[in-house]
């Protein structure tokens, strides 16, 4: 046994998973030919990692839709209403990812959260007093005798049950503690029932173990573990870890009963430092040294060196994470060989491992002059003038003059925008007629001209419509937009964008994140001439719409030569030039995306500001710090979690902020209170993630609550995100709402004066 992965992609290299499941969803195949089919696909992935020489593969990385909610379903602990109705276990599953309408009633879906500093999302579990632990079986074993039928003896893994507490939610005010002997007799159950299936090692998940601890927590994961394992038989448990180091635990993983540890090297920043201090001589140290997260090639000499110098008796070569986080093959693009040669998607890192493996034992030494080769010589050539730009920056170009208070009677003057402005977020929603003229374009059956008058026609039929519906600050719509980050990177000089990279990001939904190959510099103004023109068409002015530096490198896979602050300053100059050109050519509102900004928070608070906020922030203001005072500069988030990072957010220096409050009901507006923050804000004030139109009176009630708590003259009226994925006529009748309630809001505000 000499190497491993921590988990394996499962939406299949055609995103056959993600097909086969919308089709069930649609009643368009049967649930036997969705377990048909996904049975081909484990097969098929079983196989591959076996013939890539990997000796040890897991089973149940596998999910129909998230490892998480598998260990909570597993256990049976789900709400009565779904566990009691005559739904089959699939349908009861799906009902808890999905939500349920139907005869056993109406059930809202568990929600959606972002797996730790991933664009995963896992489904939470709602735990409450009704909720209890149990094992009965289920697909973890299934899955195992399953592989053992077609000839594989795997590693059953799961979700361990301090990340499970972590990441539940507790309703009815219990604890987590509440439900400490259920699981614990749930997992020796299961423990008794694998071993008796004839598996010889579990992988328990405990990637929550890399955040910062508590010593109570540390306390019920010791407590916990030690009579787990008491019991644990002939079983062999992996504890595996992943996105960071276990600082806080680690002598206490080394003190308890395991027979692995699996810690990564990649992420980890102290875990080298760890190992060094002390390994248990009667364990296994699974080292995750393959980069589960990013697609480029192994350094195998670093690698190596590594390897070498670390304590343990034993050494299992793993990966970091799972590689669902990386596409499945680059095999099938069409990019030249010396391009190609540098990346390593899940395929790929399975040949690695196995190279690795073998330099370690001392043959094919030819593997490593390869990989030697990729790293002898820079891999991309340098645009010096840039590299000297970003040297010279100095602390007044991350500054924007004059201060805010300024600016913004200079901006008053200038926009003489009426009390409580109103506008949407940017993107109208994106029919079938323009997908369809995008696709027909890019395969030049059509012409750029044929394209480009569609999306005008679009522009001028929605400025017209804002304009009669009354709102203040407009929008083009971004019709000419797939999505917010690649259609930026095809702008710039230094991506890269893959044919058929698929990662998932939740249950049947994949993203198609682009490469940072090399430096980024804007090519052509990318977004001018649409907001150009939507503001020849009115007098009113129209919202340039840009996507911000740091969601752009955080929804792209990042370079691994240069340091990630390096890159987001290049992508803040480019969209630098694109800020200022629009200025130049008489945009007089800017709005500045940053949904992803929360996303690469670091998993330790402690790292929070030293580690990403420092230079995170700062690019942002790089981007807009040389704007004339009379332009006003917005932002938007996608949540309103940031309470814990206000004071950032505020230091974004924009002149507004527009973000999701309707969903995560109004606590930030306290926050936002509480810190006399100062930028403008757009709270939404209706959910768009949702189909429902919002009545008026829902609208006039959440605009109320705001400003109860927000002083009138800073408060913006919008929706709390675009409107892209909406049907017209629901996004129409939802807008029109808006003005109405606005117009009524502001007119009780002049009386009460
Ligand atoms: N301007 C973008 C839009 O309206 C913002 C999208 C986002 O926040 N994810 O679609
Ligand atoms: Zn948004």
């Amino acid at each position: 046994m000499t190497t491993t992965i921590v988990g394996f992609p499962r939406i299949g290299a055609q995103r056959e998973l993600k097909f086969a499941t919308e089709k069930y969803f649609q009643q368009k195949i049967s649930a036997a030919t969705l377990l048909q089919i996904t049975h081909e696909l484990k097969i098929s992935n079983w196989q591959k990692i076996k013939d890539s020489g990997v000796d040890l593969i897991p089973s149940n990385d596998f999910s129909f839709y998230d490892n998480l909610l598998d260990t909570a379903f597993l256990f049976n602990a789900i709400p009565a209403q779904i566990a009691e109705s005559n739904l089959s276990t699939l349908d009861k599953y799906f009902a808890l990812s999905r939500g349920y309408q139907g005869p056993a009633g109406d059930f809202k879906a568990w929600p959606m959260k972002k797996w730790f500093n991933t664009n995963y999302h896992y489904i939470e579990p709602q735990l409450n007093q009704q909720t209890s632990f149990q094992y009965r079986g289920g697909k973890i074993k299934d899955e195992f005798l399953e592989a053992k039928a077609a000839g594989y003896l795997t590693r059953p893994v799961i979700s361990g049950p301090f990340t499970l507490l972590a990441l539940s939610e507790f309703q009815d005010g219990i604890q987590p503690s509440y439900f400490t002997d259920q699981l614990l007799e749930a997992y020796t159950a299961l423990f008794k029932d694998l071993a008796a299936a004839g598996a010889d090692w579990i992988q328990l998940d405990e990637p929550a173990l890399v955040r910062d601890l508590s010593a109570e927590q540390i306390k019920w994961f010791k407590d916990f573990y030690q009579q787990l394992l008491a019991q644990k038989g002939q079983l062999k448990v992996l504890l595996q870890t992943y996105f960071g180091d276990t600082r806080d635990i680690y002598q206490t993983l080394l003190d308890l009963d395991f027979a692995g540890i699996g810690l990564d090297f990649v992420e980890g920043k102290q875990t080298t430092q760890l190992v060094k201090s002390g390994f248990s001589n009667d364990k296994i140290l699974f080292a995750g040294v393959i980069n589960g997260k990013n697609i480029w090639r192994n350094h195998y000499q670093q690698t190596l060196k590594l390897l070498a110098s670390l304590p343990a008796k034993k050494i299992v070569l793993s990966t970091s994470c799972s590689l669902l986080h990386v596409p499945y093959t680059i095999e099938p693009e069409d990019f030249p060989t010396q391009i190609k040669q540098h990346f390593a998607f899940a395929e790929e890192k399975l040949t690695e491992l196995w190279e690795l493996d073998q330099l370690r034992k001392k043959l094919h030494p030819e593997y490593l002059t390869a990989n030697k080769k990729l790293f002898d010589h820079p891999r991309v050539k340098e645009n010096t003038k840039l590299r000297q730009k970003i040297v010279a920056l100095k602390p007044a170009d991350f500054v924007r003059q004059p201060d805010f208070e300024t600016r913004r009677k200079i901006q008053q003057k200038a926009l003489a925008l009426p009390l409580l402005p109103t506008t949407t977020i940017g993107s109208f929603p994106q029919t079938k007629e323009v997908k369809k003229a995008r696709a027909a374009f890019r395969k030049h059956e059509i012409s750029q001209t044929e394209y480009e008058n569609l999306i005008k026609d679009y522009i001028k039929r929605w400025i017209k419509w804002q304009e009669a519906t009354g709102f203040d600050v407009l929008v083009h719509g971004e019709f000419e937009r797939n999505d917010m980050v690649e259609y930026f990177g095809q702008h710039l000089d230094g991506y890269l964008f893959t044919k058929n990279g698929w990662v998932q990001s939740y249950g049947t939904r994949g993203v198609k994140p682009p490469i940072i190959w090399g430096d980024v510099i804007r090519r052509e103004p990318i977004s001018v001439k649409w907001s150009v023109y939507a503001q020849s068409l009115t007098e009113k002015p129209v919202k340039g719409m840009l996507t911000g530096p740091v969601t752009i490198l955080n929804w792209s896979f990042p370079r691994e030569d240069i340091s990630v602050r390096e890159s987001t300053l290049q992508l803040a100059l480019a969209i630098q030039a694109e800020v200022l050109d629009l200025e130049a050519h008489g945009i007089k509102i800017i709005q500045i995306d940053e949904p992803a900004l929360r996303e690469k928070l670091p998993l330790r608070k402690s790292d929070w500001y030293s580690e990403y906020l420092d230079w995170a922030i700062p690019a942002f203001r790089l981007v807009h710090s040389k704007t004339k005072p009379q332009t006003q500069i917005h932002t938007h988030m996608c949540y309103s979690e940031f309470g814990d990072i206000i004071k950032a957010i505020d230091q974004m220096d924009a002149d507004v902020i527009s973000f999701e409050a309707s969903r995560s009901n109004l606590e930030i507006l306290q926050q936002l209170q509480a810190v006399h923050f100062k930028t403008l804000v757009g709270p939404g004030v209706y959910d768009i993630h949702s189909p429902r139109i919002p009545s008026k009176k829902e609208i006039a009630n959440e605009l109320h609550e705001i400003l109860k708590k927000i002083p009138q003259q800073n408060v913006w009226v919008n929706p709390d995100c675009g409107l892209k994925t909406r049907g017209e006529k629901e996004a129409k009748e939802s807008l029109l709402n808006i003005t109405s309630v606005v117009s009524q809001v502001r007119k009780e505000l002049s009386f009460g004066e």
